[in-house]
């Protein structure tokens, strides 16, 4: 372990105590939440029972009701302002994402930034977007229809330990511009930068109790937290996905879910090795790997194979590794030694059923309890679990394709279809590369930052990947329902008392045809 470690002054006791005693939590059960890197404790995490999570909906239900009432631009005000003071608070919040997590600074410090790029995206959109819309009625002139968007009410949030503040905080901001009030359940790891977010909002002039935060495992507290919910945000694995909208569905709300991946890339033959090397370690090891959107599969052309595979070989050894929390290291540590050992035990089933390390492959108990090197594959096939399944780590499996079509074959080969991405000189076969791969997401020039970050796209997986999309117009529109407001002035819809059948018939079969030639 690095002997020059400090944890960052301001992860004062009295600065945590104080986060997590915004978690709901009556009975005094507590989870211990540690620093990664060298396994401490850092804060004693409150737990919340089904009982705390009713309350949590109560009250948040309550507040809910007089922000819904807000005008839209007062409540937008609060956002404003929260952009700055998000981005005033950047490095506590890039340490309280290091302590947590176990990330690199980095990695960290560009996390921080995702809430403020959500906000300025939909602080342009949302009064456009949930501004009420006249349309026509189905006779002109007599009758009109008119769209209101309304809040769904409680949204009940999700999230996992990988980004923990951008998808605790990202994905309820829309909600709340929309007029909602959140509940968020945090993975008990990483619950502290989301809670320090909430502080920021409130502090930027959010209601108290219109964002709640309750913790606990999934299986205790996701059923009360759906059943209690008018709409699901969840991002997490695939299977736990599954669990979730299940019950969503029984529960006949709506829910986004944004999911696992086995992402693969396509190197084309016209690409320069060293530049597309260099650019290809944080598609895979960004994160240590722990990114949705990270790529684990890497198609190279038969043809420039080994120059290829040498020119990323010899990137990825020059890889800086360490605990640290300043920007020197590129890469940081697994989340837990739990992950740790899910990513070992998938280079150790791949390397017994005849796969080869080629660089990596170990644990770095020297480093911290949690890392682990980045590690390059060959020989890697679908009956191995880095083949098939997600592996989630600093892991990379390389593979030859002999024609184009093979690799768009091989690249499809997968249950997955959340993020994708193909490199070439030449643009045009690129796109029309990108544009037959099954996937939400495909990126080209780049392993996943262009598409993500682009925030006026819809994101989202297909196939196993997800359901709906964050980003884009119904990143917030999710979060609403339509009312159809019908106004009729004259009663002219049907036949008139008296009139005969088939001459109100024939009429409204002519006045069919003279409408939609005046485009009505
Ligand atoms: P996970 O599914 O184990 O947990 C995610 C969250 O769900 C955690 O807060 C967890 O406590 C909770 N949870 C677990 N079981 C639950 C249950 N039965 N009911 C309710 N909640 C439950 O996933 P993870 O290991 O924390 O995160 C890694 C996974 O998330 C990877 O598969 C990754 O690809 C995926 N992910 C996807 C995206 C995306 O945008 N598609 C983004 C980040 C992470």
């Amino acid at each position: 372990m690095s002997t020059t470690l400090r944890r960052p002054t301001t992860l004062t006791d009295d600065f945590l105590e104080g986060l997590v005693s915004r978690v709901r939590g009556s009975t005094g059960a507590t989870w211990k939440l540690t620093e990664v890197y060298t396994g401490e404790v850092l804060v004693e995490l409150p737990q919340s029972t089904p009982e705390d999570i009713e309350a949590a909906f109560a009250e948040a239900r309550e507040a809910q009701r007089l922000w819904a009432q807000w005008p839209m631009a007062k409540r937008l005000e609060v956002f404003r302002r929260a952009h700055g003071l998000i981005v005033d608070n950047a490095h506590t919040i890039a340490d309280l994402i290091q302590a947590e997590s176990g990330k690199n600074r980095r990695m960290a410090i560009e996390e921080s930034c995702d809430p403020p790029m959500i906000i300025s995206h939909y602080l342009k959109r949302a009064p456009k977007l949930l501004a009420t819309k006249k349309r026509g009625g189905p006779v002109p002139f007599v009758s009109s229809s008119t769209e209101i968007r309304v809040p769904k009410g409680v949204v009940g949030i999700i999230a996992p330990w990988n980004f923990p503040f951008a998808t605790g905080l990202s994905d309820a901001i829309p909600a709340l511009m929309a007029g909602n009030a959140v509940v968020v359940k945090p993975d008990n790891k990483t619950a502290l930068s989301p809670l320090f977010g909430i502080e920021l909002l409130e502090r930027a002039g959010l209601p108290r109790g219109l964002f709640q935060v309750v913790c606990g495992e999934g299986p205790d507290v996701g059923p009360t937290l759906i059943d209690n919910a008018n709409y699901v945000m969840f991002t997490g694995s695939t299977g736990t996905g599954r669990v979730i909208g299940e019950r969503a569905g029984r529960n006949l709300i709506g829910c986004c879910l944004e999911l696992g991946g086995k992402n693969p890339m396509i190197v084309v033959d016209d690409v320069d090795a060293d530049e597309w090397a260099q650019q290809a370690l944080f598609a895979v090891f960004g994160n240590t790997g722990q990114i949705c959107m990270h790529i684990e599969r890497i198609y190279l052309p038969e043809a420039r194979y080994d120059e290829l595979k040498a020119a990323f070989v010899q990137a990825t050894e020059a890889l800086t590794i360490a605990a640290s929390y300043d920007f020197g290291p590129e890469i940081g540590s697994l989340v837990s030694v739990e992950q740790r050992d899910r990513v070992a035990a998938h280079v150790e089933d791949a390397v017994a059923k005849g796969a080869t390390v080629v660089t990596g492959g170990r644990a770095r108990p020297d480093l911290g309890p949690a890392f682990f090197e980045p590690t390059i594959l060959e020989g890697v096939t679908t009956e191995m679990l880095a083949g098939r399944t997600e592996t989630f780590g600093p892991v990379v499996a390389l593979h030859r394709y002999r024609s184009l079509d093979e690799a768009v074959k091989l690249a499809n080969d997968t249950d997955y279809g959340l993020n994708a991405s193909v490199w070439a000189k030449d643009l045009k076969v690129a796109e029309a590369l990108a544009r037959r791969i099954e996937s939400g997401n495909v990126n080209v020039n780049d392993g996943l930052a262009t598409a993500y970050a682009s925030k006026g796209t819809p994101s989202g997986g297909v196939k196993q990947s997800g359901v709906g999309a964050r980003h884009g117009d119904v990143g917030l529109l999710k979060y609403t329902d339509v009312k159809n407001l019908g106004v009729l002035k004259k009663p002219v819809l049907g036949a008139r008392p008296g009139q005969d059948y088939e001459a109100y018939v024939k009429q409204m079969l002519v006045s069919l045809k003279v409408m939609r030639r005046l485009g009505k």
